[in-house]
């Protein structure tokens, strides 16, 4: 078996051991392969294999790469930062955001994205544990934001993405991620038809899933160490 392969089927294992310690289906959380600084020659790898959703954080390496891979169905998430300036290309190109923490951009994605296309699926990003350095809104912003996404036309809100702290606690690791559920539990309870907890990376996957993640991004473990 070459790489890819073996890490492929590590990861599922431990997504699916994840998920029935957790009570859910084996099949329960959708894995997000994060290509970034990978090259297009990797995804393609992986898509063999039947992986089709793909995560990237820099717009421009994105693009390149959507157009080398566009006789490929894939399905494409942005998970970087979104500056307004880039909101254009996001919705033009992409089937997901998961990083949307401004009315602004919530604004400007719902208005420039192709009336050709589906409604943008969107998940809100929430800066559970308040770290300055990091993107994603408070959780009072976030039932705002959600509040806004209801209204407009050309986006389906999807559900919260959270990045929690970096701690080698493991009673820390699963506060973070029960309170971004719960955040996602309460946004049901207004009304929201959400479906999708994204949380949980390479290192801390089946933390998040023990706490309810529909969904883990996953690159160094599917993809090995990044290129500089
Ligand atoms: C890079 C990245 C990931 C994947 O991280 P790994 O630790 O390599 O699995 C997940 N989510 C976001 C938002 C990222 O930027």
């Amino acid at each position: 078996m070459n790489d890819a392969i073996k890490r492929l089927k590590l990861v599922q294992k431990r997504i699916e051991q994840a998920c029935l310690a957790a009570g859910k289906p084996p099949d329960g959380v959708t894995l997000l392969a994060v290509g970034k600084r990978h090259n297009a020659v990797k995804i393609i790898e992986l898509n063999k294999l039947g992986v089709r959703s793909f995560g990237e954080n820099q717009l421009q390496e994105a693009l390149h790469k959507q157009q080398e891979l566009a006789d490929l169905d894939l399905q494409w998430h942005f998970i970087g930062t979104c500056q307004s300036n880039k909101t254009r290309a996001i919705a033009e190109n992409f089937q997901w955001v998961q990083s949307v923490d401004r009315q602004k951009v919530l604004n400007r994605l719902s208005s420039q994205r192709p009336d050709s296309l589906q409604p943008l699926n969107v998940c809100l990003q929430v800066n559970i544990d308040q770290e300055p350095q990091k993107s994603g809104a408070t959780p009072e912003e976030i039932l705002q934001l959600a509040a806004l996404a209801h209204g407009l036309d050309n986006i389906r809100l999807r559900g919260l993405m959270a990045i929690p702290r970096v701690t080698g606690n493991l009673n820390e690791q699963h506060e973070s991620f029960r309170k971004v559920k719960a955040l996602f539990e309460t946004l049901k309870d207004e009304g929201h038809d959400i479906d999708t907890l994204s949380m949980g990376m390479s290192s801390d996957l089946e933390v998040a899933i023990s706490e309810g993640s529909t969904m883990v991004r996953i690159g160094t473990d599917l993809f090995g160490p990044r290129e500089s």
